[in-house]
């Protein structure tokens, strides 16, 4: 088996190893990398011929159920384009860069260094890490090998205010990358290894804006981030839930429908009588996640099911995903829902 290489003049990095040493794969605030024998070492970019960081693969966005649904090309795993190759080697443009953290568990070399403290997302290029410089057969089979390492995610923190950022970049950027939204939406959904796909740009014959298979469920729903249009995701939903049964034959019970918010809405709003009024007629429940959720989601990458999708429910008078998320997510701590319930506390 070819080797992984440490390509240092020091007598710590000056170090050779398989990828069965590597023992995990850890992430952590502002550090990416692998841990032998109990030590860590910083991941780098090694200018990988799969460029996983950038692109989902055909097959990873491929879906049976909905390919006669028209849906966005775009194999994008950066919302806004941030990241690009010089000479192979990635970079991460921080202007551009949204710090969503969807690209940090793409690179199979844990190059990406993020950091919630320091607001900062950036590619490892020093070199002076654990880096493969291979044929594109043995990347692949590093890949494969590293796929199978466990990851330990030692975020100990998520400050108080990264919501608040997070939520604030997404609106300033929404007006610039119109499918923003649905990249976010998709994009975490594929980390979390559900297969998901958005609408095409101006197909009117649908308009459902995602769809994704959950095991044998389908989850399809609707997103805004303008919190001025929030009313309209639950109408959305109702459109698409329509179209689904009548025109489709989807089983409603097989359906998982799925309204994404930038902020709660008011408990007065029709927001939550149009979930109330789809529930009585129908029998379906509607689930609602925030941006915030789902890149909390996205960061501790849990194992995530049906029954976990079916648990994210908020009406009148629950407005708190705290729940749900802490049943899939044990390390959560708490949730601040002052603001909207989109505020997580530090977490030990
Ligand atoms: S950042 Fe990672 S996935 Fe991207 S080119 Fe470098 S090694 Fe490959
Ligand atoms: S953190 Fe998000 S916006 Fe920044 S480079 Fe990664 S995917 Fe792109």
């Amino acid at each position: 088996m070819k080797k992984l290489q440490l390509k240092n003049d020091s007598v710590e990095n000056r170090f050779s190893v398989q990828t069965k040493c590597i023992d995990a794969i850890i992430i952590k605030d502002g550090f990416s990398g692998f841990e032998i024998n109990h030590k860590p070492f910083k991941g780098a970019c090694c200018g990988c011929t799969s460029k996983t960081c950038a692109s989902y693969s055909e097959e990873e966005i491929y879906s049976e159920i909905f390919s006669a649904f028209p849906k966005n090309p775009s194999k994008r795993v950066c919302p806004t384009d941030a990241i690009t190759f010089k000479n192979g080697y990635a970079y991460i443009d921080s202007n551009l860069c949204i710090k969503c953290g969807l690209c940090v568990h793409r690179c199979p070399y844990a190059a990406i260094q993020f950091s919630l403290e320091n607001n900062t997302c950036s590619i490892n290029t020093a070199r002076n890490s654990i880096f493969i410089k291979q044929s594109e057969i043995e990347q692949t089979k590093d890949i494969l090998d590293l796929k199978t390492k466990p990851r330990k995610i030692l975020i100990d923190n998520i400050p108080f205010t990264f919501a608040d950022t997070l939520s604030k970049k997404l609106e300033t950027y929404s007006n610039r990358y119109p499918d923003l939204s649905e990249i976010v939406v998709r994009n975490t959904l594929l980390n979390l290894g559900i297969c998901c796909n958005t609408n095409a740009a101006g197909n009117n014959h649908n308009r459902i804006e995602f769809f994704a298979e959950c095991e044998d469920y389908f989850i399809i729903g609707e997103s805004q981030i303008s919190n001025a249009d929030t009313l309209s995701v639950t109408r959305r939903i109702l459109d698409d839930l329509a179209v689904l049964i009548s025109r489709y034959q989807f089983e409603k019970d097989k359906l998982i429908p799925l309204a994404v918010v930038n902020g709660f809405p008011n408990k007065r709003t029709d927001f939550y009588e149009v979930i109330e009024d789809i529930n009585n007629v129908i029998k379906v429940q509607v689930v609602t996640l925030s941006y915030h959720a789902l890149f909390v989601l996205n960061l501790f990458k849990p194992h995530i099911s049906v029954r976990h999708f079916k648990s994210f429910v908020i009406n009148r008078t629950k407005d708190s995903l705290l729940s749900p998320m802490k049943r899939i997510i044990e390390k959560l701590e708490d949730i601040d829902e002052n603001t909207n319930g989109i505020h997580y506390t530090p977490i030990k």
